[in-house]
């Protein structure tokens, strides 16, 4: 069966239909998903074996027959463990039916077929007796259910309904209980991603101080859980204010209740300062005694052992209501609340006449009241507090405008119209075209411009590029165009190249002596060696002796399916790797001129100059503000003579993985790869090959 969706093309911005296989969702979702880097786990995989090895063992010493549910199978490795373990039958229950197939074969494969039941169906759905899909209720329940915030993916409910209707009283669970645990800190650059910091501009008559509004300071901000690879975050990035505090646990080997409840612990600062944020990060007792632990803790809880490289789960960050200062050994409550799918977090003082009656919990779940938490997210709200970046525009735009400026910006909830207005702009227009907001943007800015008394300053233009009319821009020609550029539909670098369309798209309004700025844009390309990411897309073979193979070859078809091979986005900063080459510019853009009609196309070589696994290209975007200023979206300054890289924090790099790795050994006679890069201006797209 064939679908046509329509969607905007997130680069040149018309609306396009394309036509999708029912097979379209599920090879993303399989090429992009974890199963690679769950199987690469090998500190996961390694103690859930243990675990379902003890836990059939006590069933076994207490001469029961061990019954098996595996509640989200995935590729059945957790049955074929208990199966392993001497498991007299497995229920293998896996909800996404290319899984649930895949899971068949892998079992068979394997030799467990007459163990091992896979049934393709939500948990819920399971029915038990003689005529249902479990002949019995089972006595262990084995699960892995859990996402970086733990609960997120619904474990609670699953494990509420299985409690209730698959599995006996008293039965065995592996995991056995999972404790989530807190540390107050405060951190300028994790509170960035939350609130807009005032932004300072040096102008000919003074400086202007541009404040967000108090809706927006006073916003508890939107409740999607803010997870990231926290031991890429530097200790010199955030200082915490307290020890690291059990927040709450979650026995899964009895009744689990999923309704939304709140837990509290009492802190005492070990150091005043402004408490901001909350990290959060979670580990599983395999067994009841707990001595086979499988931790998510940061670098600096555990220092001595070695830490296991996952993507599948990270550590979360916590943005509290407010700052709210806090002083060394005074007496706090930070309040965890939780409904069936997430966390969040408060802190209160407590009073001396309040010990006893604990102050009021708060259990509303933060929901964006000023609409800027839905306009920017957290690294756009990261990337406009980004101070050295704001000063590149300042820079820039002072060189370009003069009094008598009409200036149009065509960018998304960009703060640059503000600064044009306060640098001397005679008239300020913008325009933000993406078309995917859920709500109008305009009541934000209205909000924004009252605040700083720019009402009637600026103004904004809700008509789209290509419909923009001389009667908008009150009958005057354009003489400064500016863009970030930045769009909220980019995914991948090259989507912001979105502004070189829009400025084609009103190019009968700009004036014969127009500015453009940025005035030109280029694309540049490095080869790297991953320190980790490389596992996410790196076959498996065998896992724990069992062969899985059948997994790596359908994710190797699904990342196959499209024909050619595409590039990803990965925020770099938290996955390190080293640079194997130079970094190359490979393509220009030049906003000066339309976009042209023919492709933009270029092939080379890249020299491999040090020792390493090539994994794959990173590209990244670079802006030319004016002739001798710029930006750029990937590598911040030249990797230093070990090859490690700095990324900007902000923004997405693309990663094209591949398909083979070379180890590049002689350094005297260095191996190139072959690059041809195409830019089809029709499309948008940029397709890529290498050889190597
Ligand atoms: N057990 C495997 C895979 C874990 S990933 C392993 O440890 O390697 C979790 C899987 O559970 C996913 O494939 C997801 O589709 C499935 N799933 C989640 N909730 C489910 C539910 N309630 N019923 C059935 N399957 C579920």
């Amino acid at each position: 069966m064939k679908t046509f969706c329509g969607r905007a093309n997130p680069t040149t911005g018309s609306m396009e239909w394309i036509e999708e296989g029912e097979d379209y969702d599920y090879h993303q979702e399989i090429a992009r998903s974890r199963y690679a880097d769950m199987l690469h786990d090998k500190d996961r995989n390694v103690k859930y074996y243990q675990g379902i090895r003890a836990a059939v063992s006590r069933v076994k010493e207490r001469g029961e027959k061990a019954i098996v549910l595996d509640i989200g199978t995935g590729t059945g490795l957790l049955s074929m463990m208990a199966a392993s373990a001497g498991a007299d039958f497995c229920y293998a229950i896996e909800v996404f039916k290319p899984m649930a197939n895949a899971a068949v074969k892998i079992v068979e494969k394997n030799g467990f077929s007459d163990k091992i039941k896979v049934i393709n169906k939500h948990s819920t759905e399971v029915t038990v007796g003689p005529d249902g899909d479990m002949l019995c209720r089972a006595n262990i329940l084995v699960t892995e259910l859990f996402d970086t915030e733990l609960i997120g993916e619904g474990a609670l409910p699953t494990y509420e309904h299985a409690h209730k209707y698959l599995v006996q009283e008293g039965c065995e669970a592996v995991p056995h209980r999972a404790t989530v645990y807190v540390q107050l800190v405060e951190s300028r650059r994790m509170w960035s991603w939350k609130k807009l910091f005032p932004v300072h501009v040096e102008a000919e008559d003074g400086e202007k101080i541009l404040v967000p509004p108090s809706e927006m300071e006073n916003c508890p901000g939107v409740p999607s859980v803010c997870d990231i690879q926290l031991n890429q975050m530097p200790s010199s990035d955030f200082s915490t204010l307290s020890d690291v505090v059990k927040m709450f646990s979650v026995d899964f080997s009895k009744p689990v209740q999923s309704a939304s409840t709140y837990y509290r612990v009492q802190l005492e600062p070990v150091k005043s300062g402004k408490a901001q944020i909350v990290l959060s990060w979670w580990d599983i007792d395999m067994d009841p005694s707990g001595r086979i632990n499988c931790s998510m803790a940061p670098y600096w809880v555990k220092p001595t052992s070695a830490l296991q490289w996952r993507d599948h789960w990270m550590q979360c960050v916590y943005f509290l209501p407010h700052e709210e200062p806090v002083v060394q050994g005074e007496k706090l409550y930070l309040t965890a609340c939780r409904d069936e799918y997430s966390v969040w977090y408060s802190l209160q003082k407590v009073r001396a006449d309040e010990e006893e009656h604990k102050a009021d919990v708060c259990v509303e779940s933060p929901v964006c009241r000023c609409r800027a938490h839905l306009l920017w997210n957290r690294p756009r709200f990261g990337e406009l507090n980004d101070q050295n970046r704001t000063c590149q525009y300042i820079k820039s735009l002072r060189k370009v405008l003069k009094t008598d400026s009409v200036c149009l910006c065509i960018s998304d909830g960009s703060l640059l119209p503000v600064l044009a207005h306060y640098l001397g702009a005679k008239q300020v227009q913008c325009m933000q075209p993406s078309r995917i907001h859920l709500f109008h943007p305009h009541e934000l800015w209205q909000a924004f411009f009252k605040a700083n008394h720019l009402e009637d300053k600026i103004k904004i233009i809700e008509a789209r590029p290509e419909l923009l009319k001389p009667s908008h821009l009150e009958d005057k020609k354009i003489s400064v165009l500016v863009g970030e550029p930045f769009f909220t539909t980019s995914l991948l670098p090259w989507h912001n190249l979105y502004f070189w369309y829009a400025r084609t798209a009103v190019s009968t309004h700009l004036a014969s002596n127009v500015t453009v700025l940025p005035q030109s844009a280029s694309l540049h390309m490095m080869i790297v060696e991953f320190q980790d990411l490389w596992r996410i897309r790196s076959p498996c073979g065998t896992c724990e002796g069992f062969d899985v193979q059948t997994m790596d070859d359908m994710i190797k078809d699904s990342l196959n399916f499209r024909e050619s091979r595409e590039a990803e986005p990965h925020p770099l900063w938290e996955y390190p790797c080293k640079s194997l080459s130079e970094p190359q510019e490979v393509l220009t853009f030049d906003f000066t001129k339309t976009v042209p009609q023919h492709c933009l196309s270029t092939e080379g070589s890249v020299k491999l100059l040090w020792k390493g696994k090539s994994h794959g290209a990173v590209l990244w975007m670079e802006y030319h503000l004016t002739a001798d200023i710029s930006v750029s979206t990937g590598l911040m300054q030249l990797p230093n003579e070990k090859g490690s890289c700095e990324w900007n924090p902000h923004c997405k790099q693309a990663v094209y993985f591949f398909s083979s790795v070379i180890e590049s050994e002689i350094l005297s006679d260095p191996t190139a790869v072959t690059y041809a890069i195409n830019f089809d201006t029709k499309t948008g797209e940029i397709a890529m090959d290498f050889k190597l």
